[in-house]
């Protein structure tokens, strides 16, 4: 599925792991984080000291794995990838701190929302003075041991920062959020990846393409990897605007870029809710997808794109999903 936001580890560590850029230079877009995080880097190079432990949230599929990566490039350091529910037991956390990392290293730990109660607890002393304490035995026999591990940088993903508990978000001190992309930037990394691919298109069939895209780069990308199937078949090869609007429309895949899902949760939304406002638990059970899905996933673009609107009783349907449903809107509606 095309636009299922959750990779598989393949991919991950397939077509994702290829196309990622290397530099903060080649990174495009999201220019206050880079900024921001040029500086941070350059000072904890400077100071020889491991960068403070960051956070990065945002939908799937914006850059947060791309940008742990390019964080270790930069400060010239190892990084090991883990993810919340691979890290299963403190004792799975203890062996990779003290075998797998050495000083100034990144630990980065994806879904880190997903950690175990009892990993997060003994990462919080780890993160702070870099002890690791680990109990022995059972009652009145049992001991702690204390552990010193290397000082590293963790750092941690996640689709919301409100997912993690308060101790846990607390202890990072760089936090970014990053954004959807703009079209033109979605176009600029279709380029890049278009050249490392070796497919050819022109501007205004990426442009198609990054419209389509949710202004998110994992989905522009297997969007170009289609259109090059529908290039070759039914064109000459080269990625157009009309071979992109053929493969969206076998693809069902909208103009706005919105799929079969986007458009089953408007219209619940208008036809079941009146156009709400409805909490996302019943919107979620009206199209069968589960809550975390809905909020972390789907959601954020159709409320970015203005299709949704959140209110403090629910969210209810714009104008702009009744037009594009081809509906007409009640009288008097504000947005
Ligand atoms: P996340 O960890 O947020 O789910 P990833 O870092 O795995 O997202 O990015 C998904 C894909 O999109 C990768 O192949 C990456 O190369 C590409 N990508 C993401 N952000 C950018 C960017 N700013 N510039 C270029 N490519 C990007």
């Amino acid at each position: 599925e095309v636009l299922d936001l959750n990779p598989s580890s393949e991919e991950k560590n397939g077509l994702d792991a290829a196309l990622r850029p290397s530099s903060l230079r080649e990174f495009v877009g999201q220019a206050s984080l880079k900024e921001n995080l040029h500086v941070f880097l350059t000072a904890a190079k400077k100071r020889g000291e491991a960068l403070d432990h960051t956070l990065f949230y945002s939908p799937p599929g914006l850059g947060k794995t791309t940008l742990a990566n390019i964080l270790a490039k930069e400060m010239g350091v190892n990084i090991k990838t883990t993810s919340g529910p691979v890290l299963s037991r403190p004792g799975d956390l203890a062996a990779m701190l003290t075998t797998e990392i050495s000083e100034g290293d990144i630990l980065f730990v994806d879904e880190i929302h997903r950690l175990n109660p009892a990993v997060e607890e003994a990462l919080y002393p780890a993160m702070e003075d870099f002890n690791f304490f680990i109990n022995t035995g059972k009652g009145a026999g049992s001991t702690t041991l204390k552990l010193s591990v290397p000082k590293f940088t963790l750092v941690g993903a996640t689709t919301r920062s409100g997912l993690l508990t308060g101790p846990l978000r607390d202890r990072f001190g760089i936090v970014f959020n990053l954004n959807f992309y703009e079209i033109t930037e979605i176009a600029d990394i279709l380029e890049r990846s278009a050249k490392l691919l070796n497919i050819e298109a022109d501007r205004r069939g990426l442009e198609a393409l990054a419209a389509r895209s949710r202004g998110t780069p994992r989905i522009a990308n297997r969007l170009l990897r289609r259109a090059r199937d529908f290039a070759q078949v039914k064109g000459d090869g080269v990625i157009t605007c009309d071979i992109a609007d053929i493969a969206m429309q076998s693809l069902d895949i909208d103009a706005e870029g919105l799929d079969t899902m986007d458009k089953r949760i408007l219209e619940a939304l208008i036809e079941k809710f009146g156009g709400g406002p409805v909490g996302v638990e019943n919107l979620a059970i009206a199209v069968s997808e589960s809550i975390d899905t809905l909020t972390d996933v789907i959601e954020p673009y159709l409320i970015k794109a203005g299709f949704i609107a959140r209110t403090p009783r629910g969210r209810v349907a714009t104008k702009k999903a009744y037009d594009h449903l081809g509906r007409k809107s009640p009288e008097g509606m504000l947005f």
